[in-house]
């Protein structure tokens, strides 16, 4: 299976070696044709005005879009990822793949050194909670009806883990874990895809 992680900007090595983990020897994505005879992308963690503007810049935009929209790639947007694959991040205007139904607050929790660790239940993987780290996270604000909610804070009850077709969505950064259940279900959404 051909598995990318968008090499632009961002938490990618992390993502790299996650995979790694896995058995899987991911394709670093920093030109279109890096895109071809992918099953899936991760969009990693990072500044998600970068790495949008990065995308316009290295034309990846479209194609990438294009490829998710075709239905011939599973996406996962990790953090700065989430917000990349949102429609909408409430007015804030910055270059978005806009392939998912949801609108996303960025920064929903303050700044850096207002991250920190919570245990989220996410029934798709298990019954044991997953370690999330939250980094200036964004939190989902709303969703379309196509759009399923797999975990949510509990403190408060807020929307960080979501899924739509064969795009995953998260607020906080599976790959800076040892856990590696939500890797393996994304590599299960992308055995999905007939490329
Ligand atoms: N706050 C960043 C943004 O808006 C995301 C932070 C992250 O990816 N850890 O793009």
């Amino acid at each position: 299976m051909n598995v990318g992680v968008l090499a632009l900007q961002g938490d990618v090595r992390e993502h790299v070696e996650a995979l790694c983990d896995l058995g899987l020897s991911a394709k670093v994505v920093k030109l279109p044709r890096d895109l071809e005879d992918l099953q899936g992308l991760i969009i990693p963690g990072g500044e998600s005005t970068t790495i949008g503007k990065l995308m316009v810049i290295y034309d990846l935009l479209e194609p990438i879009r294009e490829r998710i929209l075709a239905g011939k790639m599973a996406a996962w947007g990790t953090c700065a990822g989430m917000i990349l694959l949102s429609k909408d991040v409430g007015g804030h205007d910055q270059p978005l793949l806009g392939v998912m139904d949801t609108c996303i607050q960025r920064n929903a929790f303050g700044s850096q050194v207002d991250s920190f660790e919570a245990e989220v239940l996410i029934q798709a993987i298990g019954d044991a909670p997953f370690p999330a780290v939250f980094i200036r996270a964004p939190v989902v604000e709303s969703i379309g009806p196509n759009v399923k909610v797999l975990g949510r804070l509990p403190s408060n009850g807020w929307t960080v883990a979501i899924q739509q077709e064969m795009m995953l969505a998260t607020s906080f950064h599976p790959e800076i874990v040892k856990d590696r259940r939500l890797h393996r279900h994304f590599l299960t959404l992308c055995s999905l895809v007939d490329a």
